[in-house]
C-alpha cells in the first residue's frame, strides 16, 4: 500500500511501532500488529511437510516481496520529487509515509508502483520455474513442501499483487481508483467513493470469511474497514483544509493563566468557560500548556492549592499561523490536545480538535467562515 500523506513540520511518526532499518535511506518500521500475523503464520503451518528452513524461507521470501512492494512506491515517488518519510509494515502490508501529498496523476504512478514490483517478482519466478521445468498446479500448493518454496513465493506475490489492486480504500487500487475519478469528478467525490468501496468491501470479506469460517479474511477485513475508514477522514480533512492557513480556524478568544496561578483556579477557569486546556504565562511569554488531563491529575494527587506551573506540561505542540491547515491535521491527531498558534514568540490563538471539527463542519456545508471574528 501506498500511505497517506501526513505532512507537517514536526512529521510525527505512525506511533506503536517497534524497531527500525533503513533501505536505500528510507527508514523502515515494524507496526507491533506484525507480531499477531508471525503468531498467526506460526501456528498455521505448524504440522506442514516442509522443513524449518523452508518455512523461514517463504516467510523471508514473502516479507523481502511486500518490502519491495514499499520500495516500488518510494523510488517512484521519488521520480516525483517526493520523499518517503517512513516505510510502516502492518499485517496487510506496509504503509509508506510520503513527505507531501501526491498530486492525482503522481498518485496513480505511485500507487501502481508497489503491485507492478510483485508482479515482477511473480514473472521472473514463474519464468525461472517454467526454465527448470518445476511448474506445478495450484492444488499442490496447499500442501507446503520444500519443492514447492519458490512456486509459492510467487504466487504469494500475485495475491499481493491481486489483493493490492481492489478498487478500494486503503488499497493500492483504491488510490489509484480515487486519481482517476478526480479526472471526472471533484476530489472529495473521488475520495468518498474510494472509502465507501473500502468498506464495502471489508464488510462483505468479513461477512464472507464468518460464513466460511476463514478467520485469515476476517482479520484481514478488521484492517481494510479501519484503514478504508481513516483514509476516507484523513483524505477528506486534507481537501477541506488544504490552501487555508491556521489562522483562520483557529480559537482567537481564550483563556491563559499566570504562572503563579492555583490549581484552584484552573479548576474555576475550566468550570466557567468552555475552554479545556490553558497556556500557563510568565509575562507575556508561554512557559507551558495545562490540559484538562493534567489539571484533573493535580487536583487528584496535589490538591486545590498547588500552583498550575507544577501540573503543566512543558512540552506543547505550537503552530505557525500561516501553516496549512492540511499540515496541521496530522499533528493535532498526534498530540490530542491542543496546539498553540505561535507568531514571533508570542501566543496569537489556540488551535483545538473540537473548533478544528466545527470549521471542516461549516466548510463541508459549503461555508468559508471567512474570518469569523479572526481573520
Ligand atoms: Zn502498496
Amino acid at each position: 500500500m501506498a500511505g497517506a500523506a501526513q505532512p507537517g513540520s514536526v512529521n510525527p511518526s505512525i506511533s506503536g511501532t517497534i524497531g527500525s532499518l533503513r533501505l536505500f535511506g528510507v527508514p523502515v518500521r515494524f507496526h507491533f500488529t506484525f507480531i499477531l500475523l508471525l503468531v498467526f503464520v506460526a501456528v498455521n503451518t505448524l504440522g506442514d511437510r516442509q522443513s524449518g528452513a523452508s518455512y523461514a524461507l517463504s516467510v523471508l521470501g514473502l516479507f523481502a516481496s511486500v518490502l519491495l512492494h514499499e520500495l516500488g512506491h518510494a523510488l517512484v515517488g521519488r521520480w516525483y520529487g517526493i520523499r518517503t518519510n517512513e516505510i510502516v509494515m502492518f499485517p496487510i502490508g506496509g504503509v509508506s509515509r510520503l513527505e507531501r501529498p501526491a498530486k492525482p496523476f503522481e498518485e496513480l504512478w505511485i500507487a501502481l508502483a508497489g503491485p507492478v514490483v510483485n508482479l515482477l517478482i511473480a514473472f521472473l519466478l514463474f519464468g525461472f520455474l517454467l526454465y527448470r521445468n518445476q511448474i506445478v498446479g495450484i492444488k499442490d500448493l496447499v500442501d507446503p513442501t520444500d519443492a514447492n518454496l519458490l512456486q509459492r513465493i510467487a504466487f504469494g506475490n500475485l495475491i499481493l499483487a491481486g489483493f493490492n489492486l481492489l478498487p478500494a480504500f486503503p488499497m493500492d487500487g483504491g488510490r489509484a481508483l480515487r486519481a482517476i475519478l478526480a479526472r471526472f469528478k471533484s476530489e472529495d467525490e473521488a475520495t468518498r467513493i474510494a472509502a465507501w468501496a473500502g468498506r464495502m468491501l471489508a464488510i462483505s470479506m468479513g461477512f464472507y470469511g464468518l460464513m466460511a469460517m476463514q478467520f485469515m479474511l476476517v482479520f484481514v477485513a478488521f484492517f481494510v474497514y479501519l484503514g478504508a475508514a481513516q483514509e476516507g477522514a484523513a483524505a477528506m480533512g486534507r481537501t477541506l483544509t488544504h490552501g487555508i492557513p491556521v489562522r483562520r480556524a483557529m480559537v482567537t478568544e481564550f483563556h491563559t493563566l499566570p504562572h503563579g496561578s492555583s490549581i484552584r483556579d484552573a479548576a474555576n477557569l475550566l468550570l466557567a468557560t468552555s475552554q479545556q486546556d490553558f497556556p500557563v504565562m510568565h509575562g507575556t511569554e508561554v512557559i507551558g500548556l495545562l490540559t484538562r488531563n493534567a489539571l484533573m491529575r493535580a487536583l487528584a494527587t496535589e490538591g486545590q492549592d498547588a500552583y498550575v506551573s507544577g501540573a503543566m506540561e512543558r512540552e506543547f505542540p505550537v503552530l505557525a499561523p500561516d501553516l496549512d491547515l492540511a499540515e496541521a491535521l496530522p499533528l493535532m491527531a498526534q498530540a490530542g490536545s491542543c496546539a498553540l498558534v505561535m507568531e514571533n514568540e508570542k501566543l496569537v490563538g489556540l488551535l483545538t480538535s473540537e473548533n478544528l471539527s466545527e470549521f471542516l463542519m461549516l466548510r463541508r456545508f459549503g461555508m468559508e467562515a471567512a474570518g469569523v471574528a479572526n481573520s
